[in-house]
C-alpha cells in the first residue's frame, strides 16, 4: 500500500525559480488571467514558465463540471468578461509567446459554451501577435456542434479536445462528458479541416488493452496528436493515483500509436497536454 502511493524517482522533479519565471508570474497577476499551470498544479511549471510558456484559462477558474481528476473549482461560474482576449493577447505578446496554448473551463450554463470569447481570444491574439501559433485545448461543448464551429475557426494552427481516460472509467472520471460525444467532437474537428490533438492520463485503473482501444477510436475519428502522461492527484479529494506506469510502458504506448497512423505522440510520465506544444503545430 505505501509503496503504491510513493512517487517513483522519474516524477521527481525541480522548481528552479529564475528570473523568466518571475517575468510570467508577474504578467499573470498584472492582467489578472488564469493558467491551466496553477490551476492544474502543474509539475512542469519551471521548465515551462522558465522558458516563458504557460497555458492560460480563460473563461474564469470556476468549472460547471466536476471532473474527478481536475484541480480547477466547481460551482456557478461568474466570470463572463469580455474584456479578456485583450488582456490574454496583451500578456501573450508582452511575454512574446511564440506557441500560444488557450484552454477554458467548462460553461455548461452558457448557451454557446463561451464560444464567442474562445474566437475572440483567438483573434485578439493573432491581431497583435500575427506571427504566434496557436493550440486551443477546448471544452466539450455538450453537443452544440455550432459552438464548436465558432471555437475552431478563428485561425488556430491545433485545436485539441482531451478524451482524459479510457471509455469505461468516464462515469468515476468524468461524470458530465460522454466518450462517443467527446469522440464526435473530434471528428467534427477533423472534418472542418482542423489538426487535432488529444491527451490521455494513465494510472486511473485503465488496462494496457484499453488504452489500447481509445487509441483506435481516436485513429479512426480523425485524431493526429496524442499526448500520453502520469496522474498525478492534485488533492487527497480527488482521484486517487491506482497505478504509477512505468517509463517502457509509455514508451511502448509511443510505438503503438505511431503503428497505428498518429502523426506525433508524445508520452511520458511527465507529459502534460500542453508540455513540448510547440512541437504539434507543423505535424
Ligand atoms: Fe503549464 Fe502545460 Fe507547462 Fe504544465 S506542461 S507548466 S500546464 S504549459
Ligand atoms: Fe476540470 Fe475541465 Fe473537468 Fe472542468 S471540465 S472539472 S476544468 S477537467
Amino acid at each position: 500500500e505505501t509503496q503504491r502511493k510513493k512517487r517513483p524517482d522519474w516524477l521527481r522533479v525541480k522548481l528552479p525559480i529564475g528570473p523568466e519565471y518571475a517575468k510570467v508570474r508577474k504578467l499573470v497577476d498584472t492582467y489578472k488571467l488564469h493558467t491551466i499551470c496553477e490551476s492544474g498544479n502543474c509539475p512542469n511549471m519551471g521548465e515551462c514558465w522558465g522558458a516563458g510558456t504557460a497555458t492560460f484559462m480563460i473563461l474564469g477558474n470556476v468549472c460547471t463540471r466536476s471532473c474527478t481528476f481536475c484541480a480547477v473549482a466547481t460551482g456557478r461560474p461568474n466570470e463572463y468578461d469580455t474584456d479578456e482576449p485583450r488582456r490574454v493577447a496583451e500578456a501573450i505578446l508582452l511575454m512574446k509567446v511564440k506557441h500560444a496554448v488557450l484552454t477554458s473551463v467548462n460553461r455548461d450554463e452558457l448557451k454557446d459554451r463561451g464560444a464567442e470569447i474562445w474566437y475572440q481570444t483567438v483573434r485578439a491574439v493573432k491581431d497583435v501577435s500575427p506571427t504566434t501559433t496557436i493550440e486551443t485545448l477546448i471544452p466539450d461543448t455538450k453537443g452544440n456542434w455550432d459552438a464548436l464551429i465558432r471555437m475552431i475557426e478563428a485561425g488556430q494552427e491545433v485545436v485539441s479536445h482531451n478524451m482524459e481516460t479510457v471509455e469505461r472509467l468516464y462515469r468515476r472520471v468524468r461524470p458530465q462528458a460522454r466518450y462517443e460525444r467527446s469522440l464526435e467532437q473530434i471528428r467534427r474537428t477533423k472534418d472542418f479541416g482542423q489538426r487535432t490533438k488529444s491527451g490521455i492520463m494513465l494510472g486511473l485503473g485503465e488496462t494496457v488493452d484499453e488504452v489500447l482501444k481509445a487509441m483506435d477510436d481516436l485513429v479512426e475519428h480523425g485524431l493526429d496528436i496524442l499526448t500520453l502522461g502520469q496522474y498525478l492527484q492534485p488533492t487527497k479529494m480527488h482521484h486517487e493515483v491506482i497505478e504509477w506506469i512505468h517509463p517502457d510502458t509509455f514508451a511502448m504506448y509511443r510505438e503503438e500509436g505511431l503503428k497505428r497512423g498518429l502523426k506525433y505522440v508524445e508520452s511520458g510520465p511527465l507529459v502534460r497536454s500542453s508540455y513540448h506544444a510547440e512541437r504539434h503545430v507543423n505535424v
